[in-house]
C-alpha cells in the first residue's frame, strides 16, 4: 500500500519517506507561509517574541521559504520523536525495521511488540518526552538568537510551540497513538494483555469517532484522516492481539483437518468429476495425491474451486486436475503455532496450507513455507475457515480440546 524510499539511516535504523509525505511537505510550507501574520501574533503574545512581521514579508515569496524551513524542522522533530520510541525499544532488544515519514507524521516499525507493561510504557512515553525536549531546546535557541534575526526566531519559536503541541496531541489516549499505548500498559498491570488491548482499543475507537466528528464539523481534513487511521489501526491490532492470546498454546496440528478426514483427488480426475465432488462434499479445496506402487501416497498439488472454474463448462470432461492444480505448495509443519499459519496465509494471500510432518527429517531449522520435499508426509490441511472456527470455539469455551481436558494452572 505504501510506496516509500530510503533517505538515510540513524543509529542503524533506516529512515524512509513515504510518497504521501511529499504531498504534505509543500502543503505545510504553504499553510505556515500563508498564516505567518497570525502565527507571529501568537508567538509575540505567548512568549513575548517581539518578532517584526514586516521584516518577514518584504518579498511575496519570503513567508513560503520560512514556511518550508519551519515544515522541514517540524518533520525533523517527528523523526526525533520516533527515534525516542525506537532507541528505547532497541534497548529492550526489539529490533526496529525502519522509521517512515508519511501523511500523518512518523511510524517506527517494531518487528515485535513488547508484552511487558513496563517496557511498553517506557517505549510509548519516550516519543512525547523527546518532543518536549525538542520543544525546550528550540525555545532555548530562540532565546539565544539575537532579536534582529526575525526569520530564525520565527522558526525556532514556532518549533518550540509545535513540538510541545505534538507531545500533547500524542498523549491523547486514543490507541494506537502513544497515549493509548501508555493506557494499555497501565491497564495491563492487573489485566491480561489481550483484555487490556481490547479495552484500550475500544477507548481508542471512541476517541476516533469524536475526532472524526470534530474534524467534520470544523472541516479539518487532517483530523478526519487521523480519526480513520486510529479507528482502523485500533481494530486490527486488537484483533491480532486477541487471536494471538486465544491461540497461545494451539498448534496447527490441533485445528487442522487430519488426513483420515481429508478428501483428496488424484491427478487424473476430470474437472467435471472434481466439480461434482465439490458440490456433494461441499469442499472448495482438495490436496492432489498420487498413488505410487513403491512409495505409497505422494502429495503432488492442491486444486481449488477457482482453479476448476477456469475451464470452460463444455470442456470439463477433457481436462484433468493435473492441468489446473497448483504445484507451488505452501506448507506448514503440524507443530507450528496456529498464529504462524494465519500470518503465512495472509502473507501469501491464500486460503489454505498443507500440513506436513517434518519430524522424520528432524529439520527444525528449515524455514516455514518451503515447498514439500520428497518424503514429507502430508498429515492434514488447514484452511482459513478452520482457523476462524477454532478461534470462535476458543473465545466461547476457552479451549480447543473437544474432550475438555482439565487445564493445568501454571
Ligand atoms: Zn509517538
Amino acid at each position: 500500500m505504501m510506496k516509500s524510499f530510503r533517505i538515510g539511516s540513524l543509529f542503524g535504523i533506516p529512515i524512509k519517506l513515504d510518497l504521501t509525505f511529499l504531498l504534505v511537505l509543500p502543503l505545510f510550507a504553504y499553510l505556515i507561509g500563508a498564516q505567518i501574520g497570525p502565527v507571529v501574533d501568537i508567538l509575540n503574545a505567548s512568549m513575548n517574541a517581539g518578532i517584526d512581521v514586516s521584516a518577514l514579508t518584504t518579498e511575496w515569496w519570503l513567508p513560503y521559504v520560512i514556511g518550508l524551513v519551519a515544515a522541514i524542522g517540524l518533520f525533523v522533530g517527528v523523526i526525533l520523536h520516533e527515534l525516542g520510541h525506537s532507541l528505547t525499544a532497541q534497548r529492550y532488544g526489539f529490533p526496529i525495521d525502519s522509521i517512515t515519514l508519511w501523511l500523518f507524521g512518523g511510524i517506527a516499525a517494531l518487528t515485535e511488540m513488547p508484552e511487558d507493561w513496563k517496557q511498553e510504557f517506557n517505549i510509548a512515553i519516550a516519543g512525547p518526552i523527546v518532543s518536549v525536549l525538542v520543544g525546550v531546546g528550540s525555545y532555548a535557541l530562540f532565546v539565544l538568537t539575537p532579536v534582529s534575526f526575525n526569520g530564525a526566531r520565527f522558526v525556532l519559536g514556532y518549533l518550540a510551540v509545535l513540538n510541545v503541541a505534538l507531545a500533547i496531541f500524542n498523549m491523547i489516549p486514543a490507541f494506537p497513538m502513544d497515549g493509548g499505548r501508555i493506557l494499555r500498559a497501565l491497564l495491563a498491570r492487573n489485566t491480561p494483555y489481550a483484555k487490556a488491548t481490547q479495552q484500550a482499543a475500544s477507548i481508542g475507537k471512541l476517541f476516533a469517532v469524536f475526532m472524526g466528528l470534530f474534524g467534520l464539523l470544523s472541516i479539518n481534513i487532517i483530523l478526519i484522516g487521523v480519526a480513520f487511521f486510529v479507528y482502523i489501526a485500533a481494530s486490527s491490532e486488537a484483533q491480532q492481539v486477541t487471536m494471538k492470546a486465544a491461540f497461545q498454546d494451539v498448534t496447527v496440528g490441533d485445528i487442522m483437518t487430519p488426513v483420515p478426514n481429508l478428501h483428496t483427488v488424484e491427478p487424473d480426475t476430470t474437472i467435471s468429476t472434481l466439480i461434482q465432488r465439490m458440490f456433494t462434499e461441499r469442499h472448495t479445496g482438495y490436496p492432489v495425491v498420487e498413488y505410487d506402487a513403491f512409495e505409497g501416497e505422494r502429495l503432488v498439488g492442491l486444486v481449488t474451486l477457482s482453479d476448476a472454474r477456469g475451464i470452460d463448462p463444455v470442456e470439463r470432461d477433457a481436462y484433468t486436475v493435473e492441468d489446473v492444480m497448483t504445484t507451488d505448495l505452501q506448507t506448514i509443519s503440524a507443530d507450528s503455532d496456529a498464529m504462524t499459519a494465519i500470518e503465512q496465509m495472509q502473507k501469501h494471500g491464500i486460503g489454505r496450507l498443507l500440513v506436513v510432518d517434518t519430524d522424520a527429517h528432524r529439520s527444525a531449522d528449515r524455514p516455514a513455507g518451503e515447498t514439500p520435499h520428497e518424503g514429507d508426509d502430508l498429515v492434514g490441511l488447514i484452511s482459513r475457515s478452520d482457523v476462524m472456527t477454532a478461534f470462535d470455539i476458543v473465545q466461547k469455551s476457552g479451549s480447543v480440546n473437544p474432550v475438555g481436558q482439565p487445564q493445568t494452572a501454571d
